[in-house]
C-alpha cells in the first residue's frame, strides 16, 4: 500500500520525457511563462498507466486513458513561488490562468498550427468547447 501510494506521488516533470513535437510546444509554453513573468510552472509531462488509474479513481482526472501516458501532453500549475494551486475560483489564480490561455493560444498555438502541429488546452476556449474542466493540460492533437 505504501508503495501504491508513493509512486502515486511521483510526478514526472522532467520535459525530455515527452515526444519530441510536445517538447517543442512546452518550451514555447515556458518561454511564454517567462517573457510574461507568469506565476506558472510545468507540473507534469509524461504519466504511468498506474497514476492515471489513481487519478482516475480518485476523481482528479475524468478519463481513464490521457495523452500524458505518451507524452503528448503537459500540465502548466498556478505556482505563487511556494505552492501549487489549482484553485480556479480564487480571482488572482483565476485571471492568472485566463491571461495564460490567451497569451499561450495567441503566441503558440497559432504558430504551430502554421506547421501543422494542432494543439488543445484543457481550459474555457470559448463556445461549444466541451473540454474545458482541465486548465492546466496542453496537448498535441495526434
Ligand atoms: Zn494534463
Amino acid at each position: 500500500m505504501a508503495e501504491l501510494k508513493s509512486s502515486f506521488e511521483v510526478v514526472d516533470r522532467d520535459i525530455n520525457h515527452l515526444t519530441p513535437k510536445m517538447k517543442k510546444v512546452a518550451l514555447a509554453i515556458l518561454r511564454v511563462i517567462k517573457i510574461y513573468n507568469l506565476p506558472f510552472r510545468l507540473y507534469e509531462t509524461r504519466r504511468s498507466q498506474e497514476r492515471q488509474d489513481r487519478l482516475y479513481q480518485t476523481g482528479f482526472s475524468k478519463v481513464k486513458f490521457s495523452n500524458h501516458q505518451t507524452g503528448n501532453a503537459a500540465d502548466f500549475v498556478y505556482w505563487d513561488g511556494k505552492n501549487w494551486s489549482w484553485k480556479y475560483d480564487d480571482f488572482y489564480v483565476h485571471e492568472a490562468w485566463v491571461v495564460l490561455g490567451f497569451l499561450v493560444r495567441h503566441h503558440v498555438v497559432r504558430e504551430f498550427a502554421k506547421c501543422g502541429i494542432n494543439i488543445r488546452w484543457g481550459g474555457p476556449d470559448g463556445p461549444g468547447d466541451t473540454f474545458n474542466w482541465d486548465w492546466p493540460h496542453w496537448e498535441v492533437i495526434t
